[in-house]
């Protein structure tokens, strides 16, 4: 089992397997996206898998596959299914924006992925576009459709941004009457790539908790499972749940098990960490499994307190300036 220096259990990978995506969201990557990372910079599938293989039998049990948008990354399923097969792995899951989803979910269920997250800030089709900046909402709400059918279980991710969608968390809420689904807001962190400026938390947990409860005043909550980032609620008959996600707050840092692998192959042991070790250098300089273990052993036993004290720590890149999708969302 891995433990970091503060007590607490890591067993949860994110894997963020590109930084190009087909959405251009305003609060993660400016209008004309980033400065791509080439082929050369970005880890290749038999180093992620290699990296994968190394951290379960560390005592990784839980692999979620992010990016940038994962299924712009050519023959995504062939990783995902080799992962899919690394003894001791527990559950593979994936964040998609859905745009390309809807195909691939016969062949996710079939090798054993059961929980998808969806990213989906808005159910007006005007606004969406507004937000993304590209007209594929059919083709997202197409891909719900099918994971539902599927009877996948899915998270549905909503950043809430001050004049941009707030009209939407009731619409977004009403989601969870007759649907099965988690509808989760999600406080706008500064991680836009300069996409626009930040201009402070407008919309924290509290004030979003309290505009679903402008409406659903009888809105209870959950208990909320280990490790959970989301403060969880239900409204009474619904069928779906409500989670909201301290992500700017950082409230949840004290029982943080996670870390991220960037597409470039940085290990960040916090969200808000700028990183510095870089497993795919590691690799490529023939670093040897054992040593790599040690070397990661070592970054977890030095993860930062909380996401505060990460963010005064960063010294490669002082501001909280990078992209979501270079980071691994
Ligand atoms: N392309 C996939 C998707 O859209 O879900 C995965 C990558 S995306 C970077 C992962 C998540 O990060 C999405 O739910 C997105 O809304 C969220 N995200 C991106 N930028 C953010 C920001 N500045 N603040 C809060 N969440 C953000």
């Amino acid at each position: 089992m891995l433990i970091d220096n503060h007590g607490r259990k890591i067993n949860y990978l994110r894997l963020a397997v590109t930084d190009r995506c087909n959405l251009r969201c305003f609060y993660c990557m400016p209008e004309d996206g980033l400065n791509w990372l080439s082929r050369k910079e970005l880890m290749s599938y038999e180093e992620m898998l290699q990296s994968c293989a190394l951290l379960v039998k560390m005592g990784i049990q839980k692999i979620r596959i992010t990016g940038g948008e994962p299924f712009v990354r050519k023959d995504i399923m062939t990783l995902l299914s080799s992962i899919s097969q690394l003894d001791g792995l527990q559950d593979l899951s994936i964040t998609t924006n859905g745009v390309l989803t809807a195909p691939y979910v016969p062949e996710l269920k079939k090798i054993g992925v059961r929980s998808v997250n969806l990213s989906l800030d808005t159910l007006d089709a005007n606004r969406f576009f507004a937000i993304t900046r590209r007209d594929e909402f059919a083709n997202v709400m197409a891909g719900l459709d099918a994971l539902l059918q599927h009877d996948m279980e899915v998270k549905i991710n909503a950043v809430v941004m001050d004049g941009k969608n707030t009209q939407d968390i009731i619409p977004l809420v009403e989601m969870t009457k007759d649907l099965p689904v988690s509808v989760r807001f999600i406080e706008e962190m500064p991680f836009n790539g300069d996409g626009h400026v930040y201009t402070g938390l407008q919309w924290d947990y509290v004030r979003i908790l309290d505009e679903i409860k402008t409406k659903y005043p009888q809105i209870q909550k959950l208990t909320d499972p280990a490790y959970s980032t989301s403060y969880n609620y239900q409204i009474p008959g619904h069928k779906g749940t409500i989670g909201i996600i301290a992500a700017y707050s950082r409230t949840f840092c004290g029982t943080c098990n996670r870390i991220r692998i960037t597409p470039q192959g940085e290990l960040k042991t916090c969200l808000y960490d700028d990183g510095g070790l870089n497993i795919k250098d590691l690799m490529r300089a023939g670093t040897s499994d054992d040593d790599l273990q040690t070397v990661l052993l070592n970054a977890f036993g030095n993860r930062a307190k909380d996401g505060w004290e990460a963010e005064k720590l960063r010294v490669i890149h002082p501001g909280l300036h990078e992209s979501m999708a270079s980071i691994g969302g």
